[in-house]
């Protein structure tokens, strides 16, 4: 499947944001900030209130609540949920010396920038390529959402580490019988 880039990138953010680490640390929707720092004009202050943050808890809740929704009226109630965070400002750009579209504004905060992202990003991808395209994590002891971008939407795990992690256990499971 083709994604466009900018697109599957936004994805794959809103995907980041669902799978943060929150445990017991306020500073994490700062922290996630700042290692995905390349989305943000280098204006853009990165620090959030405790509020922001809270907010930002949120937003990858509905990504996480999207991505293992069962049914498509499911999918469409968060996805309506998600969109109504979002402040969606089209703006062209040439930054990284192609011309493409963002979906928020540069100016706006940062808590903006990325709810708008990671709500429009999400919502194209399922529009384009259907809400099956998303799922949770199938190896043992993780439930790390994904976006399955492979040509025959095979994906069955988060991640490579998942998925190795998984065919040796399934491999041990197979000749302990
Ligand atoms: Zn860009
Ligand atoms: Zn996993």
């Amino acid at each position: 499947m083709d994604y466009d880039t900018y697109g599957s990138n936004a994805v794959e953010l809103a995907i980041d944001l669902a799978n943060a680490d929150r445990a017991g640390d306020p500073g994490w929707a700062e922290a996630f900030l700042r290692s995905h720092d390349e989305w943000f004009p280098v204006e853009t202050p990165l620090e959030l209130t405790p509020a922001e943050a809270r907010r930002a808890a949120a937003t990858a809740d509905l990504v996480r609540a999207v991505a293992l929704a069962g049914t498509q009226d499911d999918v469409i109630a968060r996805l309506n949920e998600l969109l109504t965070l979002a402040r969606p400002h089209p703006y062209a750009t040439d930054h990284d010396g192609e011309l493409h579209l963002h979906y928020a504004r540069p100016d706006a905060p940062a808590l903006e920038q990325l709810t708008t992202t990671v709500a429009m990003g999400l919502s194209q991808v399922v529009a384009q390529h259907g809400w099956q395209r998303l799922g949770a994590c199938s190896a043992e002891g993780c439930d790390d959402v994904y976006v399955d971008t492979s040509r025959n939407a095979s994906r069955r795990y988060c991640s490579n580490t998942c998925a190795s992690r998984s065919t040796v256990a399934a491999y041990r499971a197979r000749r302990r019988v």
